[in-house]
């Protein structure tokens, strides 16, 4: 009976030691299970971010072919489209999510291309398009929010503004009042949108605008300079 109990005990101990063994394999194997996780999302989250970039960039473009199309056909039937609020009115009315044919909000330029009885259109979205182009047009249209905030205020009797929102882009950034050409440079380092503005007697004398890739400076006296112009 006392060998028993002996033998009993021993079996006992081995599967103690057994149980310990194995939960130390199972640990090891946790770990590398965890980290080959972690390997994963390292690498596949980024890629996933930029399959979804490339997806929302490719949904533009195909939004924007289409609504092209839709023009050219009310181009063809004589229709007059002779202004680019006339072609945007019609792209609104014609599509369904007309004023969103980008899929991340990006607002969508329709310039005018060739002559004044060509009713031809190019849209060019302020997200997915030429990055010079965009900055080019999204600096002109800061400008012409802040003019039209300065119209407001002059028509008030109110000063200048120390900030103007700007909203493009499906978003909305704060542009600040400076009292010297700072001479901003892209490349800044949270990259980004920023615009600065001077006024006298109610009107821009200097404004700068800076995205992740480019700048665009305007000044009453020389007109648009910056590297997205050239
Ligand atoms: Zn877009």
């Amino acid at each position: 009976m006392g060998g028993d109990a002996l033998i009993r005990g021993e079996i006992m101990a081995n599967k103690k030691d057994k149980f310990h063994n194995n939960s130390g394999i199972a640990r090891i194997t946790l770990i590398l299970l965890i980290a080959v996780l972690i390997m994963i999302i390292i690498i596949a989250v980024p890629s996933l971010i930029q399959f979804n970039r490339d997806r929302d960039s490719v949904g533009c473009k195909n939004a924007i072919t289409t609504a092209k199309r839709q023009l050219a056909i009310e181009g063809m039937t004589g229709k007059s489209l002779s202004t680019s609020k006339d072609a945007s009115k019609f792209i609104s009315y014609v599509m369904s999510d007309g004023n969103d044919l980008c899929p991340t909000d990006g607002t969508i330029y329709i310039i005018k291309s060739g002559s004044t009885t060509d009713s031809s259109y190019r849209l060019i979205c302020g997200i997915h398009g030429d990055t010079k182009e965009k900055t080019q047009l999204n600096a002109s249209y800061a400008l012409s929010q802040i003019e039209d905030k300065l119209d407001t205020v002059k028509k008030k009797n109110e000063n200048v503004p120390e900030e103007i929102v700007i909203t493009m882009n499906g978003s909305s950034f704060v542009a600040h009042k400076t009292m010297e050409n700072k001479g901003y440079r892209t490349g800044d380092r949270d990259k980004k949108a920023k615009a600065y503005y001077m006024v006298e007697d109610g009107e821009v004398t200097y404004f700068t605008y800076v995205d992740k890739d480019h700048c665009a400076n305007y000044t009453k006296k020389d007109g648009w300079t910056g590297d997205a112009f050239k």
